[in-house]
């Protein structure tokens, strides 16, 4: 199965792709989010569950897909939003006592979670998924989360971007669970800024996009994008079309790794005493 292309301004600029081995999400239900969401209203449009899933068949596909490439993870969900997800395709994951437990505590949390099916713990996943990640160095791979907490319990390859999204003051706290992890490819995503970002602090952080919300439509908060402007002003900050109706739409910058997939050699020094 071949990673897919998206329209998404700033993945088609760079001709990269998405990987959607982890579908849908719980956000909604356990309070994180608060956006309206537009995979889950395509998942709704096709009549496809958003229950967070595991998709098996296409864990391999960046494998399969030989040409060095920048491949988003997920982007039809939330890779930690559930301790649990469905699956489809061929799981070979074997269930532990202490998934057991898990799952009993994530049913009073979440009743859906007695479905059929929601056996597979997404801790486990994520190991396969990794590993796969591991097997890629040809690859950049981006992940976005609005539970960042939890990337520094993996151990994430060197060939990953980690990203969170902020869109509020409140969701401040986000960054600083990214800064955390002591990574050097972090990434912040504010789809839209609702926002003025004073209080905002972009250190450690090595990319930056700044988007609008299309249904309802809703440009980003124009101090808001001034003050990441200015905090922001040693990193690549990518500006979509829709996140303003400025002088700032303009501004698509990437870190070099993203924009041409691998980073250039710094150049030879010259005129090195002896
Ligand atoms: S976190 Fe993202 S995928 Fe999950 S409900 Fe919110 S907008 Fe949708």
């Amino acid at each position: 199965m071949p990673l897919t292309k998206s329209n998404i301004e700033y993945i088609k600029e760079v001709n990269g792709y998405c990987w959607n081995v982890i579908t849908g999400c719980f956000n909604k239900k356990n309070g994180v989010c608060k956006l309206p969401c537009w995979a889950e209203k395509i998942a709704n449009r096709y009549k496809k569950s958003f229950n967070p899933t595991f998709h098996f068949e296409k864990l391999l596909d960046p494998i399969k897909h030989k040409k060095p490439a920048r491949i988003w993870v997920s982007l039809t969900g939330d890779i930690f939003s559930s301790h649990f997800f469905y699956y489809t395709g061929e799981c070979s994951l074997q269930v532990t006592s202490s998934d057991e437990e898990q799952l009993r505590i994530e049913k009073i949390i979440n009743p859906e979670a007695t479905m059929e099916g929601m056996n597979c713990s997404s801790t486990a996943c994520i190991c396969e998924l990794l590993q796969v990640v591991a097997k890629c160095p040809q690859h950049t791979f981006l992940f976005l989360t609005k539970r960042p907490e939890f990337y520094k319990e993996f151990k994430f390859p060197e060939n990953c971007w980690l990203g969170t999204t902020v869109n509020y003051n409140e969701d401040i706290h986000r960054i600083k669970e990214l800064q955390e992890n002591k990574y050097n490819k972090l990434w912040v995503s504010f789809e839209p800024l609702y926002e003025n970002m004073d209080k905002i602090k972009l250190d450690g952080i090595s990319w930056v996009i700044l988007g609008g919300q299309t249904q309802p439509k809703v440009k980003s908060n124009t101090m808001g994008t001034l003050q990441l402007l200015d905090k922001g002003k040693d990193i690549p900050i990518y500006i979509k079309d829709n996140a303003s109706s400025g002088t700032t739409c303009k501004i698509k910058n990437f870190p070099p790794e993203i924009e041409y997939g691998e980073v250039p050699e710094p150049p030879e020094s010259i005129g090195r005493r002896i």
